[in-house]
């Protein structure tokens, strides 16, 4: 009989922590219990993946009446508001959470309400006071989101506070190029929102393959987003006579300044902090913005969790140090998902939780397979991407490149100027397809498909063995004949 309180403890109840749990409890009859700080589900049901696909949902319907114009249908648009869908928004994760914490207690989970911290190899410390003992701890914390060392950068948002806002802005400037900039990019411009993004590269979505993200640049920037690449902040305060359109006193802004820039001033001077926010730019003059919206990355969540005394090593952005089969420097001490910056996308870690449970509550020691990983970037257009892109390909070996990009039949009859990219990506040696990218209406749906047969080593032969479905987008994937380009 074990001397500890519990077989595991898991420390975060988000997507990885809260299916390692039920999983070891549930299959393998292990004693478990789990300490979640704030809202179980954590970042991808709370405030990331599921409220963010919500909202893109709601973003779409406003290029609908104009597409079933197009199609004979008199349907005028109409007007989205905001607190409606935040209600309904809210309904739905309260409800999603109480699933959550159902599934842990119907697994025989054990939950505490409460921040966890570990006191030794097999001691956690919780921030009611009680300490609990485990054979094994697991730390599924996950992260959060960063703002840039600035002045004033509390000024700004971050992904976590955008389904808390009370009013939709008029206007937004997102800051950063990545996956959460581009699609709330899209998102509020969807809502009505006047979107402004400056992202300091050359090309947003930096990592994925070129021409796929050139074209979801192109789309956004013909949808009306103002898109400014190569572009950062340089300085930003809250609008007011020192920080002013034009440069000089309020007066002199008052008798330039744009409707935005009069609210601006009329709310700094109520001394109202939440008013617009002025923004200098690394080119072009100052603007004003009702919110400014840093989408500039996330680090894992490791700070105060008493590693450093348990010699467990954390990298430079705060990430726990794990081997592939997720085991910290401490024999005792596992962890998983975003605390360690692996591949941070939730279904990565229920795959890295429950290969954890195979490993130390079966006895069957399985490393965690991050080669292949479909995913989606929740654009408009959407991207879904597998495996690699044409410019890390070719860096490794001759390829192939097939690639069609086209009007596609729903929009192009409705006069719209969309197009879509289907590219594959095919090693000249092994015929294998190395990486297939898609940029379309529900390019993640589809991708889905295409990666289980890349996983499973399809060739480029194989694909064009398949016999097409007509008519849709995704046929092209099995009709390219030619390459494009060899490089
Ligand atoms: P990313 O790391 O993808 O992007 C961060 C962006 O901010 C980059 O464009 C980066 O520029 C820029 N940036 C970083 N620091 C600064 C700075 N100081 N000033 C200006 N720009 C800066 O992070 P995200 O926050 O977008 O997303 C975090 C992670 O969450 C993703 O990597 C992904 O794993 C996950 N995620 C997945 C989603 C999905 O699957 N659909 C959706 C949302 C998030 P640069 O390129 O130059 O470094």
């Amino acid at each position: 009989m074990s001397t500890y309180d519990y077989d595991l403890f898991v420390i975060g109840g988000g997507s990885g922590g809260v299916r390692a749990a039920r999983v070891a409890a549930g299959e393998t009859g292990a004693r478990v219990a789990l300490a979640e700080e704030d809202r179980y589900g954590g970042t991808c049901v709370i405030r990331g993946c599921v409220p963010k696909k919500l909202m893109v949902f709601a973003s779409e319907f406003a290029s609908m009446p104009s597409l079933a114009n197009g199609y004979g249908w008199d349907i005028e648009a109409g007007s989205f508001d905001w607190p409606t869908f935040r209600g309904h928004l809210n309904t739905e994760l309260d409800r999603l959470e109480g699933i959550y914490r159902s599934l842990l207690k119907n697994s025989g989970v054990e939950t505490f309400d409460a921040r966890a911290r570990l006191k030794d190899a097999h001691t956690v410390e919780l921030s009611t006071g009680e300490t609990k003992t485990a054979k094994t701890i697991l730390i599924a914390s996950g992260g959060h989101p960063v703002r840039p060392d600035m002045p004033n950068a509390d000024l700004g948002i971050v992904s976590d506070d955008i389904f808390h806002l009370e009013n939709l802005p008029k206007s937004i400037l997102i800051v950063g190029g990545g996956y959460i900039a581009c699609e709330f990019a899209c998102i509020f411009h969807g809502l009505g929102v006047e979107v402004t993004q400056y992202y300091r590269g050359a090309q947003i979505l930096r990592g994925f393959d070129d021409e796929a993200r050139g074209l979801i640049a192109e789309a956004m920037l013909e949808r009306g987003i103002k898109l400014h690449l190569g572009t950062n902040i340089v300085e930003m305060a809250p609008a007011d006579a020192d920080h002013n359109l034009s440069g000089s006193t309020a007066s002199d802004a008052a008798m330039g300044a744009d409707a935005s820039m009069m609210g601006a001033l009329s709310a700094a001077a109520k001394g109202d902090r939440s008013g617009p926010i002025w923004v200098k730019p690394t080119s072009g003059k100052p603007r004003a913005f009702d919110v400014v919206l840093f989408a500039t990355g996330r680090d894992p969540n490791s700070s105060d969790l008493g590693l450093e005394d348990l010699g467990i090593e954390v990298g430079r952005r705060g990430e726990i140090v794990v081997d592939e089969f997720s085991k910290t420097a401490c024999d005792s001490v596992y962890a998983i998902g975003d605390v360690t910056n692996r591949v941070n996308l939730t279904p990565v870690a229920i795959r890295e939780g429950m290969a954890f449970v195979e490993t130390v509550f079966k006895d069957n020691p399985t490393a965690v397979d991050h080669d292949l990983i479909p995913s989606a970037i929740f654009t408009q257009p959407e991207m879904g991407t597998v495996g690699l892109s044409e410019e890390a390909a070719r860096d490794r070996e001759p390829i192939d490149v097939y690639c069609t990009s086209f009007r596609p039949m729903q929009t192009a009859f409705a006069g719209k100027p969309d197009r879509v990219l289907m590219k594959l990506v095919v090693s000249v040696a092994t015929r294998k397809v190395l990486g297939c990218h898609i940029v379309a209406p529900n390019a993640g749906e589809m991708i889905q498909l295409a990666g289980i047969a890349i996983k499973m080593g399809a060739t480029k032969e194989d694909f064009d063995r398949t016999v097409a479905v007509h008519p849709t987008m995704s046929e092209e994937i099995v009709t390219m004949k030619t390459p494009m380009r060899t490089a």
